[in-house]
């Protein structure tokens, strides 16, 4: 039994891709209050695995801000891009159970491929009983075989994903020598002793794929609980992508109370007048869970 049995452990996971907006601010909301509102730790993890697209003046940006909107976490935050000696013994376990597999396909190789929900191609199984002669391994890739995973997560209800059709083998070690997110995120949050995961519901696709590999694995399943997504007025998620709004470090308590409201909590109008320390006291006495709805929902205008 691991050592933080009983014990609720949250998490912050930012990708420093770019600077804090709406959407990750009510990732980190929703995941602090219900980690404190359940008497339990939250830790913040910077995923900086994906190297080229994330950068350390974003990482120093978002920590800024987490602490101009008073949060506080529990420990020093953990970066992923210290970590691939972790995610590496991960990799030769795996290779040792015999369930990855070396991968010789390009991109343009798999261009043809079905794609899944999320638009990512659908391994057709080239190399899955082996590489032809003559090729090298460019990726490792975990088998997902006929796994077919459900959960009930604490927000969207049952989710039940038939892994070989809506993500098939997919990637762990990347043809540039980076590590995969999926591969990171379990190591780190089984490492952590994570017991609930709460994040925004763009990340629901991957969660089958993660619990596969934490089965894999031999570490424990946490529980998840996924947020509803933000969009703009056209419908499209907030990201650096879509340019949302960076947050004013200077008056957070707008953002803040915006969070609250999109996350169902209907806090009073006046808290948007008061301190940050205000804002905090109410969200902490007042939060609940189930008052959260599935969404996605429009993020108000001024914060999209
Ligand atoms: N780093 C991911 C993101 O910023 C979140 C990962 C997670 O919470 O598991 O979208």
């Amino acid at each position: 039994m691991s050592q933080h049995a009983g014990i609720y452990r949250g998490r912050f996971a930012p990708s420093p891709t770019g600077p804090l907006h709406f959407g990750s601010l009510v990732a980190a909301m929703g995941s602090c209050l219900e980690a404190r509102s359940r008497g339990g730790a939250w830790l913040l993890r910077i995923e900086d695995v994906d190297a080229p697209r994330c950068s350390m003046a974003a990482a120093g940006e978002i920590l800024r801000m987490l602490e101009a909107c008073g949060f506080e976490w529990d420990g020093a935050p953990v970066w992923q891009s210290r970590r691939d000696e972790a995610y590496a013994a991960a990799l030769e376990r795996l290779k040792a159970a015999g369930v990855v597999f070396p991968c010789a396909c390009t991109r343009r190789e798999l261009a043809d491929s079905a794609l899944a929900p999320d638009g990512a191609a659908i391994y057709p199984g080239t190399c899955r009983a082996g590489l032809a002669p003559g090729r090298e391994a460019r990726a490792w890739r975990l088998r997902v075989g006929d796994a077919r995973l459900g959960f009930e997560d604490a927000i969207q209800g049952r989710i039940d994903s038939d892994l070989a059709t809506e993500a098939g083998d997919f990637v762990l070690l990347r043809a540039d020598g980076l590590f995969a997110y999926q591969l990171a995120v379990v190591v780190d949050d089984a490492e952590a002793g994570i017991t609930d995961v709460v994040r925004g519901a763009d990340l629901l696709l991957s969660t089958a794929r993660q619990i596969h590999l934490q089965h894999c694995l031999g570490v424990a399943t946490p529980a998840y609980a996924h947020l509803p997504v933000a969009v703009n007025a056209a419908g499209e998620k907030l990201s650096k992508q879509t340019l949302a709004a960076p947050l004013d470090a200077n008056h957070p308590v707008p953002a803040l109370v915006a969070a609250l409201d999109f996350l169902g909590q209907r806090p009073p109008a006046e808290l948007v007048r008061g301190t940050v320390a205000e804002l905090w006291a109410w969200a902490g006495a007042n939060w609940r869970l189930e008052r959260v709805p599935r969404g996605p929902a429009t993020a108000p205008a001024a914060v999209a």
